[in-house]
């Protein structure tokens, strides 16, 4: 390839979605989304390894999910960075189509074919896809990217995604907040002092965040949502509508096909997106079925009206979401100067009718729902060392702790603490006097630790009791933890983090039933949420 001409960065802005993948460049200071080898500005986050032996990424390996349920993953950023035994993964794996197994050091992980692949390895293979892709759409190496997270994923969350960046050949220069990332897109370089909220609604999670920004500088203020709404869930209603209705007509439950379901889950998908645009639509699938040899169709007219009554909940559930998260900061909705809707399903009219109702004012336009956190982490690795960089003052999704008495987690950092912070506790004194320490460090919102994330353990040498102990976090909102020595001052400790403890182990056991067992009765009614799944 050509050595760069031009002062524009060999680095990618990356946007790794849980149903969607969205790459972005910034050449001549103009941010751009790099199209996909089809054409398309999104590439599906899918992995899948063929009949044939070869691995598949993105729209084809999402259309082969229908024949090659076992060996399609989808969803991978729901497992990324997750204990095998966390409650989440164990949730999932009733869910999905594809086996999730236990890794090396106790971490979720996936079986393809005859082997066990990290989670990492999975995102990595969709990130080198998209460097291929926009190396050769822009005829030059580009060795460095940003990849955006949600705002609430843990620290091991964060390692994990920088981890796939770097086996997909990359140097992951940042880590971002998919909402600050949002924000920069619409924001960067503006002179704006305005409050933003960030309502992002995409494939599986409905993310709200709400921003200062003036000029360069994005303070998250707050920032909280629902990890289990999503546009899967509109799409599952329309499938339930369907399937009812071909129930009533012909007899037959079409949720007992693979395939015939397969097909209604793609058209219900295509329908309600025909619905953003047009008022009316029709599910049409020729032979879907057959009855006593008889080809059964399935053809149904839907409005866009009926879909809003079938999903006019979903929609409410969002805005009471975001009621939450401006109690968490006292702000309220008539201080918000502007909205930026993000994720595919914002463009639902009905999001965008709720969205003026709701705070007095339509969403922001201009501000692109699929592109613009792959923009503003183009943006943002643009400006990094530059003379108009920008400052990220980030919060704190979820308190982290260390394990108390009695497995309950007394918190160090707080949630919604800004960061960079550094906080700092002592050791009380050791059970074993003279024995070297151990203490667990937490992530999440529980004061119970097994529903909180293991983050890792740290092994003091007993001269650490009564002395400072500082738990940091980085801009990246990435844990380092220092203590006082009494010889050597503040050292780093080594932060084990991939060992679970047996002891955590033992009470997750213990406390989590088994997919499918009565005690995970609650979360059936969230049957299907992950959409690809067949039903049972
Ligand atoms: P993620 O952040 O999970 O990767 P996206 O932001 O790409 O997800 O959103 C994907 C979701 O958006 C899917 O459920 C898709 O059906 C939905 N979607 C895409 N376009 C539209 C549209 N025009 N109207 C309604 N929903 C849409
Ligand atoms: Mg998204």
């Amino acid at each position: 390839m050509p050595p760069p001409l031009s002062r524009d960065k060999p680095i990618l802005g990356i946007d790794l979605g849980t149903t969607n993948t969205c790459v972005a460049h910034v050449r001549n200071r103009i941010p751009r989304v790099v199209p996909t080898d089809k054409g398309s500005l999104i590439l599906p986050s899918v992995v899948a390894l063929s009949s044939r032996g070869d691995f598949l990424v993105g729209g084809a390996a999402k259309d082969q999910l229908l024949t090659n349920p076992r060996n399609t993953i989808y969803g991978a950023k729901r497992l990324i960075g997750r204990k095998f035994n966390s409650r989440v993964v164990q949730d999932l794996r009733s869910y999905y189509s594809y086996d999730i197994v236990e890794g090396p050091q106790g971490e979720a992980a996936v079986s393809l074919g005859d082997r066990v692949y990290g989670l990492p390895e999975i995102s990595g293979m969709v990130l080198a896809h998209v460097k291929k892709i926009a190396e050769a759409f822009l005829g030059r190496p580009m060795p460095q990217a940003i990849i955006s997270v949600p705002a609430y994923y843990n620290d091991n969350q964060r390692h994990a995604v920088k981890e796939a960046g770097r086996l997909a050949g990359f140097d992951v220069k940042r880590i971002v907040n998919e909402p600050t990332a949002a924000a920069l897109a619409y924001g960067f370089n503006r002179g704006l002092d305005q409050r933003v909220l960030v309502y992002d609604l995409g494939g599986g999670t409905c993310d709200i965040s709400v921003l200062q920004l003036q000029q360069n500088v994005f303070e998250v203020l707050a920032t909280g949502g629902d990890t289990f709404l999503g546009g899967v869930d509109f799409d599952n209603r329309i499938i339930d509508w369907a399937l009812d209705q071909f129930w009533r007509e012909h007899k037959v439950d079409l949720a007992q096909s693979p395939i015939a379901l397969q097909r209604v889950k793609k058209a219900a998908e295509a329908a309600k997106i025909d619905l953003s645009l047009i008022p009316n639509t029709v599910i049409d699938l020729p032979f879907v079925e057959e009855r006593r040899g008889k080809p059964l169709d399935l053809r149904m007219p839907i409005s866009r009206q009926q879909l809003e009554e079938i999903t006019r909940d979903l929609v409410d559930r969002s805005f009471t979401l975001c009621d939450e998260v401006l109690e968490q900061k006292g702000i309220s909705r008539g201080s918000i100067d502007e909205i930026i809707l993000v994720g595919g399903q914002s463009r639902m009219p009905l999001v965008q009718q709720r969205i003026r109702e709701h705070f007095g004012k339509p969403p922001r336009k201009g501000v692109h729902p699929d592109e613009c956190v792959a923009l503003g982490a183009a943006l943002l690795g643009d400006s990094l060392d530059s003379i108009d960089s920008v400052t990220l003052v980030d919060v704190l999704s979820m308190p982290i702790g260390i394990a108390a008495p009695n497995d309950r987690m007394r918190r160090v950092l707080e949630k919604n603490q800004p960061i960079p912070a550094t906080r700092s506790f002592r050791l009380p004194p050791p059970r074993e006097p003279g024995k070297p320490i151990e203490i667990d460090i937490y992530q999440g919102d529980s004061d119970q630790i097994v529903d909180d994330e293991f983050l890792g353990s740290l092994r003091l040498p007993a001269a650490a009791t009564g002395r400072r102990i500082d738990l940091k976090l980085d801009e990246e909102c990435l844990l380092r933890v220092t203590f006082d020595d009494p010889e050597r001052g503040m050292v780093e400790v080594p932060f084990a983090t991939r060992d679970t403890p047996e002891a955590l182990r033992r009470a997750i056991a213990e406390k989590t039933p088994p997919p499918g067992a009565a005690g995970a009765a609650p979360r059936e009614q969230r049957r299907g949420i992950f959409g690809w799944l067949t039903r049972s």
